[in-house]
């Protein structure tokens, strides 16, 4: 028997940005048992640039590791989106009253400053316990006890049972087929035909360019825009690094193992990718060293028909993978994270009736704001990637408007009232607040 709620053993796959927070969020509430799987020996994240919206980093603050991450982070007084191949402007988004509206200014940063704060936090906490180099295999058991095998790089499988399982093991996640299975339910993941070149460039690399130096002083986020391609780009790491994203039609995963997510690339095909668009993003892309061009596939799945299962939830990732054009993967599963950390902290007892109740509601609060989050993302995309013809002019033509008089922004992630709903929205307050409404009554289900 244990004696209190917060003795409740959580166990946690994937140590991405999901997993790391749910470790922290369950900590910061007082669980004193918590246990994350992760597969790799340690935290290697891909070097790349990350946005760190209002959102995110409000989460972040009140789990005590926003600070060091702000440190480091460059903050994005405006946008410019241009047209690629030109490099005239388009529209131009003024961002500097999302730090007086949201509290936090709209930052950008590095991906190990992210998650390396987030492990740090977690190191504080005495009841979180990291097994690296240990997969999770096979979930077995959903109720009243979760159960799953985990897999050690060295020595012998072993089952694990505990009392909240949560899968943030991305966008592969075995987890989620294991659950859906269980479920009897057929989903699989949908290809975008969508890929993304990720570069970052170093101050060293561009300091006999004075136009791409004005880039790496600049506190502005940069996107280029062509049919069926555009690139994103903005400083990092206190301006040491520029870093750019692609995306554009996948023709290299296409024909490649579906495994496969990314690759390195060959110079040449990004370079001819990107022949047409101007003269300063030639110079950026034969910055990168041969051999070291690397190409991620973009995918995503169908919304699925729940998240939970008994005393299971999924998050991140493993159940709304997203594309990256209104950049809030790593945001919404940060929020997830929160959401589960809240419902977790607010049980008064111990049954897995209970916790599978606490589980609805986080599901309520998160379930259909990330997939608006991701319809959203697809429509930004089609909407920048236009080609030739009357709905690119309808395109344009906004652009301008907003540029001139305000008004809606074609790319949404600068659209003033998608930033309301995605900035505006505080998680755990409202998580906190459905659940006390739905625990009110009684405490059956
Ligand atoms: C090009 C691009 C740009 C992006 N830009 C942004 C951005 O600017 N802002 C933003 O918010 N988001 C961005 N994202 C999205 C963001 O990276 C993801 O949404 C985010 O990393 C998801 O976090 P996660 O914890 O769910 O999954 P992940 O970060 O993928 O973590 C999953 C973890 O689980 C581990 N794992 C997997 N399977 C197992 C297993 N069986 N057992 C144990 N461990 C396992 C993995 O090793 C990994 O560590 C971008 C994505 C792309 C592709």
């Amino acid at each position: 028997m244990l004696d209190s709620t917060k003795d409740l053993k959580i166990c946690i796959i994937g140590a991405g940005m999901g997993g790391l927070t749910a470790a922290l969020a369950t900590a910061r509430e007082g669980f004193t048992n918590i246990h994350v799987f992760e597969t790799a020996s340690n935290l290697g994240f891909v070097g790349a640039g990350i946005q760190l919206a209002p959102n995110m980093a409000r989460v972040l603050d009140r789990l005590g590791v926003w600070a060091s991450i702000e440190k480091e982070a460059v903050v994005l007084r405006n946008t410019s989106i241009r047209d690629g191949a030109s490099d005239s402007e388009h529209g131009f988004v003024d961002l500097g009253y999302i730090k007086e509206t949201y509290h936090y200014a709209h930052m950008v940063g590095h991906r190990a400053s992210l998650a390396g704060a987030l492990y740090e936090g977690c190191q504080y906490e005495k009841a979180i316990t990291f097994h690296f180099s240990t997969s999770v295999e096979a979930v077995t058991s959903y109720d009243p006890k979760p159960e799953f095998t985990a897999v050690p790089r060295q020595g012998e499988p072993f089952t694990v049972q505990c009392d909240v399982l949560l899968a943030s093991d991305g966008v592969k996640s075995k987890a989620r087929i294991a659950m859906l299975e269980a479920l009897n339910v057929k989903t699989s993941v949908k290809d975008t035909n969508q890929a993304a070149y990720r570069i970052m460039l170093t101050r060293d690399q561009i300091q006999d360019d004075p136009e791409l130096l004005e880039l790496i002083d600049g506190e502005r986020v940069i996107r280029w825009i062509g049919a069926k391609r555009h690139i994103i780009a903005y400083p990092i790491s206190n301006k040491q690094i520029y870093n750019i994203s692609t995306m554009q039609p996948d023709t290299n995963f296409a024909a490649a193992p579906s495994e496969t997510y990314t690759t390195k690339g060959s110079k040449s095909a990004m370079l001819e990718v990107f022949g047409d668009f101007c003269p300063k993003i030639q110079r950026m892309l034969n910055l990168v060293p041969e051999g070291e061009v690397c190409e991620w596939k973009l995918r995503v799945h169908e919304p699925l028909p729940t998240w939970i299962h008994g005393s299971m939830a999924l998050l991140g990732d493993a159940c709304h993978p997203t594309l990256p054009h209104l950049a809030q993967g790593a945001a919404q599963a940060i929020e997830d994270a929160a959401v589960l950390g809240v419902v977790l902290g607010k049980i008064t007892d111990t049954k897995h009736e209970t916790i599978n109740k606490a589980l609805k509601v986080y599901e309520e609060v998160r379930k259909d704001r990330a997939e608006k989050m991701i319809e959203m993302a697809a429509a930004s995309g089609r909407a920048l990637h236009l080609g030739d013809g009357a709905a690119k002019e309808e395109r344009d033509r906004q652009f301008k408007e907003a540029k001139e008089n305000g008004g809606a922004v074609p790319d949404k992630w600068a659209d003033a009232d998608v930033q309301k709903m995605i900035y505006g929205f505080d998680c755990q307050e409202i998580a906190a607040r459905t659940f006390d409404e739905r625990f009110k009554t009684s405490s059956v289900l």
